[in-house]
């Protein structure tokens, strides 16, 4: 996976590309999914709900140039393994799932595979998670039409944040990646992406 989907479309960071490489993706996945855990695609994980390509993982997690020291926060658990990824990058994990089935599960898993610095919560993501802010890095794993104005007041200085927009119904999100400077928030477009859509509380 590393070699042949990851470093031939852009991913460098080496601490990204070796997680990638030591964290099992199957663990994250159920049924039939499981025997497909290595391939270039995303995959169901119920609630209708999916786990990203491999590929958009990793360019999104190295986009945050996440510290020792950084406190991360992920909009869509899901499945809970770009949870994983990040925890081991950061200090501090805290990621908000809409589904409360899919966050038990995702926190059983992360519990049984050992990452304790994780904690993950049932509830609206579109609203942040205000106790544990600011943030080093905010993650969005599902579609917004804009940004969500408290993921934008959570940011720390120096902070990061990227997100799919959805920009027009239907046709391919923008991803965007967010940086305060100084208090000044601004942002560049990355690549086209295809999530799940952000759905209200
Ligand atoms: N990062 C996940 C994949 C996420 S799929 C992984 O690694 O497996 C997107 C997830 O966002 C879905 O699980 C969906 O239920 C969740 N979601 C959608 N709207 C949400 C909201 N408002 N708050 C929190 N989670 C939301």
């Amino acid at each position: 996976m590393v070699a042949e989907q990851l470093i031939p479309h852009g991913v460098t960071d080496e601490r990204v590309l070796r997680v990638m490489s030591e964290i099992p993706r199957e663990e994250f996945l159920t049924g039939r999914a499981r025997r497909h855990a290595y391939e270039d695609r995303a995959l169901a994980i119920g609630c209708g709900q999916t786990i990203s390509q491999p590929l958009v993982v990793a360019l999104m997690t190295q986009s945050l140039s996440l510290r020792p020291e950084s406190i991360a926060l992920e909009i869509g658990t899901g499945s809970g393994y770009q949870a994983a990824i990040l925890s081991r990058l950061c200090r501090r994990v805290i990621t908000v799932e809409r589904e409360p089935a899919l966050a038990e599960l995702a926190s059983a898993t992360l519990g049984r595979l050992g990452f304790i610095n994780v904690e993950v919560a049932a509830g609206d993501g579109s609203l942040g998670w205000p106790a544990d802010a600011p943030y080093d890095a905010i993650l969005v794993a599902c579609a917004a039409r804009q940004v969500p104005a408290p993921l934008i007041d959570q940011l720390a200085e120096g902070g990061r944040l990227i997100l799919p927009v959805q920009v027009i119904p239907e046709e391919p999100q923008d991803l965007r990646l967010y940086a305060r400077n100084e208090g000044v928030v601004t942002y560049r477009s990355l690549f086209p992406v295809l999530f799940v859509p952000l759905r209200p509380g």
